[in-house]
C-alpha cells in the first residue's frame, strides 16, 4: 500500500540530505533548512507505514483524493511523535524528540533571522562548527532508526544509508581543527585520571566516559554530543576490543558483533556492576520495569545504586511501586491507585470489569 508515495518520501528525504551537505559551506541557511525537512519526511514515512491518514495534520479530516493529490496540511513534528508512540507503538525517545526539536528550532530560526554562519570571523566558525555538531547528532539518531528500531521498514535502503553515513562523516570532519585545540586539555585531563573513546557523533577521540566496564553518561568535548552509554569489551572472543554502546541493539563499530538487552545485561552482572541483594532484604528485587520503554524487567541496580534499563539505556535515580499491582518500574506516574501503571488499569480499570 502506498509504496510509491513510501519511495517518493524517503528519495526526497535523501536528495535534502544530499543538498544540506552540499549547500554548508556557501549557503549554511539552505543546509539548516533542508536538513530538517529531511527529519520531517523521514518520521512521515514511517506514519505511512502504519496508515497515510497519520500523516495529516487533522485525521478525523482526512481526504484520500487530496492527500493523493498532495494537497494537506501535514502534522509537526511533536503530534508526529505523540502518533508514533500512541499509535504506531514506536515513538522516539526522549534524546531523540529533543534533538529533532532543536533542529526544527533552529531552522525558523534561519527562516525568519539572518544567520552569523557566512564570512571568515570567530563568530562565523563557531557558528559553523555548531550546525555541524548539530547534523552529525541528527545524523546519528536517524541512522540509528533507520538502521535500528526502525530497520524492517527501511532495510531496502541500506544502501543509500550507507552512503549519506559516508558523506556525514566526511562532513564532520569539520571540526577537526577544533578537536586539535582541545588536545592539550584532553591530555591534561588523562593524566588526571579521565578517559576518552571515540564520540559516537563526530567520531573524535574527545567523547569522556569512564574505563570499560562503565555505565554512564558520556560528553563529548569537541561536538557537545551527551548520551547514555555502556563502555565494555567487545564480548565476541576474535575482537574483545574497548568499545561504546550508546543503544542495546547496536553492534560493535569493530567486529559487527549484534548486541541486545540480555547481553548488556549478563555483561554487568559478570562485572559486579548490578547490585547484589539478599532474600531477606525487603526490597530484594534487581530487575525492575522501565517506564521509559515499557520493557519488562529490564531496569537493573547499578552497584552506584542507580537504574539502568539495558533496553533503553535510561539512567535513573528512583523507582516507584504502583499502589495498585504492586509492580515496580522507572517514571511510576501519579495516582496508580486510582489510575494503575504501564502494567494494571488500577481501581478504576478494575471497576469498570466489574
Ligand atoms: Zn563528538
Ligand atoms: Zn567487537
Ligand atoms: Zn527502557
Ligand atoms: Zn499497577
Amino acid at each position: 500500500m502506498h509504496d510509491g508515495i513510501f519511495d517518493s518520501l524517503i528519495r526526497n528525504a535523501f536528495d535534502f540530505l544530499g543538498r544540506s551537505i552540499d549547500d554548508l559551506q556557501a549557503h549554511p541557511k539552505y543546509s539548516v533548512i533542508n536538513f530538517y525537512s529531511a527529519v520531517e519526511l523521514l518520521l512521515k514515512a514511517r506514519l505511512l507505514k502504519e496508515h497515510w491518514s497519520l500523516i495529516v495534520a487533522k485525521p478525523d479530516e482526512a481526504d484520500k483524493a487530496k492527500f493523493l493529490r498532495g494537497d494537506f496540511k501535514s502534522v509537526a513534528l511533536d503530534e508526529a511523535n505523540k502518533r508514533l508512540a500512541k499509535i504506531v507503538g514506536d515513538g522516539l525517545t526522549d534524546d531523540e524528540l529533543k534533538c529533532f526539536n532543536g533542529l526544527r528550532k533552529e531552522r525558523n530560526q534561519m527562516v525568519h533571522f539572518a544567520h552569523a554562519a557566512l564570512g571568515d570571523g570567530d563568530e562565523a566558525r563557531k557558528e559553523m562548527e555548531r550546525i555541524v555538531s548539530d547534523h552529525a547528532k541528527g545524523w546519528l539518531h536517524l541512522r540509528r532508526l533507520l538502521t535500528g528500531r526502525w530497520v524492517k521498514h527501511f532495510e531496502e535502503y541500506a544502501g543509500s544509508i550507507g552512503d549519506m553515513d559516508y558523506r556525514m562523516r566526511e562532513q564532520t570532519k569539520a571540526l577537526e581543527p577544533k578537536f586539535l585545540l582541545l588536545t592539550d586539555v584532553i591530555a591534561d585531563a588523562e593524566r588526571a585520571g579521565c578517559h576518552f573513546m571515540e564520540c559516537p557523533s563526530c567520531r573524535f577521540n574527545s567523547f569522556e566516559v569512564g574505563k570499560p566496564v562503565w555505565v554512564g553518561v558520556g560528553k563529548c568535548l569537541t561536538c557537545g554530543f551527551s548520551s547514555p552509554v555502556i563502555t565494555l569489551e567487545c564480548v565476541d572472543e576474535d575482537c574483545g576490543r574497548p568499545i561504546l554502546l550508546t543503544e542495546s541493539r547496536e553492534s560493535c563499530p569493530v567486529c559487527n558483533h549484534d548486541y541486545d538487552p540480555e547481553e548488556v545485561d549478563s555483561v554487568l552482572d559478570e562485572h559486579k556492576k548490578i547490585r547484589e541483594t539478599h532474600y531477606q532484604d525487603p526490597g530484594d528485587f534487581n530487575r525492575v520495569d522501565c517506564g521509559m520503554c515499557d520493557g519488562y524487567e529490564t531496569v537493573v541496580c547499578l552497584d552506584t545504586d542507580e537504574w539502568f534499563c539495558t533496553d533503553c539505556f535510561d539512567i535513573e535515580e528512583h523507582v516507584g511501586q504502583c499502589e495498585w499491582c504492586s509492580d515496580y518500574s522507572t517514571h511510576m506516574p501519579q495516582d496508580t491507585f486510582l489510575s494503575g501503571c504501564g502494567r494494571c488499569e488500577g481501581r478504576l480499570g478494575h471497576e469498570k470489569d466489574d
